[in-house]
């Protein structure tokens, strides 16, 4: 497959597991769909990561897209050319996986040209590109080292080098860095953009991990139960989640749900019992509002203060996290409140926190069904 595509379009891409087939309503079993209508395009260079909890078709979209899977509906196109009817081979994109599953009994350099091999490059050839690319993810000194020789790090950057090699117009990796320990996969984290950023090439990356998505990604696509909730740049499914699933995705841990009890053009006045918030920035609402509110955007009021966005709440539980604290907060209708922010407050009292305006983000009620 030619590298030097400029988009690669997903097409309403859609696959079903199970149901039987059958055609009498009593046998029939529906299927299910892990991924339900995926559409997008991603141009050439891009990294995208495809970002969602367990279950829900980030796995099945890397396999549809490699030719692992079969679609039930749908295409994949490079440009013009429709490449979901091409088996895995002819597509040619390069794969990581979790698991890097590398050949215990070859070497390091080995494993790496075993592709090149299959494809009968000749053997000075395969030379070359092998120690290019152990060069470019700085394993060159272990090139004649068995895997079981060598870090999870390492070998897993082995598996992205051998994914690599072939010079794919794309490469897919499935949560790569979920075996490794956390210094390691903060380490390869940056790895993995270095990498991609001298290569040029496309880059697919599937995990759960929030901060690995905004950290990598030039754009990232939520998805639950096989659908897109969002796509968009770090910054904006970070500060400006499409939905109140995508906030809870992204660590807005606080909802509360409010009377709309003012507005003009561009904000809202928010209230509850205990609760007042002025100047929320609009986001389609009527009579009351679903309100998200990150753990980390409160701060505590200093007694005798009564700022204009402030919630009253009653501490439950704290815990101690160096400079800053977790207060677990009961507000006055009793929901639940987490607050991480500096200061001191014990079990029983009651307290007030504010929030700035603008970190509060405000969702129709009809949404929280
Ligand atoms: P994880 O992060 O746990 O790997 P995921 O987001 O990658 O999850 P998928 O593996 O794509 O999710 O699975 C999506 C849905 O499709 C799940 O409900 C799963 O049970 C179902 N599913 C996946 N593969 C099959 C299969 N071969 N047969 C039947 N159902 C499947």
């Amino acid at each position: 497959m030619k590298p030097d595509f400029k988009t690669l379009r997903l097409d309403r891409v859609t696959r079903r597991f199970g149901g039987t087939g059958k055609t009498t309503e009593a046998q029939q079993v529906a299927a299910v769909a892990a991924l339900d209508g995926l559409q997008m395009d991603i141009a050439r260079g891009e990294f995208i990561a495809l970002l969602g909890p367990s279950g829900c078709g980030k796995s099945t979209a890397l396999n549809c897209i490699a030719g692992l899977l079969p679609l039930s509906d749908g295409g994949i196109y490079l440009d013009d050319h429709r490449i979901d009817t091409l088996p895995p081979e002819q597509r040619g994109f390069g794969m990581v996986f979790q698991n890097y599953a590398l050949f215990p009994h070859m070497t390091v350099a080995k494993n790496v040209g075993f592709g090149l091999l299959m494809r009968g490059v000749p053997a000075a050839e395969i030379q070359t590109r092998v120690k290019r690319a152990l060069d470019l993810v700085q394993l060159a000194q272990h090139m004649n080292k068995l895997p079981g020789q060598l870090s999870g790090g390492q070998q897993q950057r082995v598996a992205i080098a051998r994914a690599i090699v072939i010079e794919p117009p794309l490469i897919l990796m499935d949560e790569p860095l979920s075996n490794l320990d956390a210094k390691l996969r903060l380490e390869m984290r940056s790895e993995i953009r270095r990498i991609h950023g001298e290569l040029g090439r496309t880059t697919l990356y599937v995990t759960h991990d929030q901060d690995e998505a905004l950290s990598l990604a030039d754009r990232i696509v939520v998805m639950k139960d096989g659908k897109v909730q969002q796509i968009g740049t770090p910054p904006e499914v970070y500060g400006q989640p499409s939905n109140l699933a995508v906030a809870r995705f992204m660590g807005y841990r606080n909802e509360l749900v409010l009377d709309v009890v003012g507005q003009d053009a561009q904000t809202v006045t928010l209230a509850g019992p205990g609760v007042n918030l002025v100047g929320i920035p609009k986001m389609r609402l009527n009579g009351r509002a679903a309100v998200s509110i990150r753990p980390e955007e409160f701060s505590i009021c200093a007694d005798g203060t009564t700022p204009g966005n402030s919630i009253s709440a009653r501490v439950e539980s704290v815990e101690y996290y160096g400079r800053e604290s977790l207060f677990m907060l009961r507000t006055q209708d009793n929901t639940r409140l987490y607050v991480r922010a500096e200061g001191k407050a014990s079990p029983g009292e009651t307290i007030r926190v504010s929030v700035p305006a603008d970190r509060v983000l405000a969702y129709s009620f009809e949404q929280v069904a």
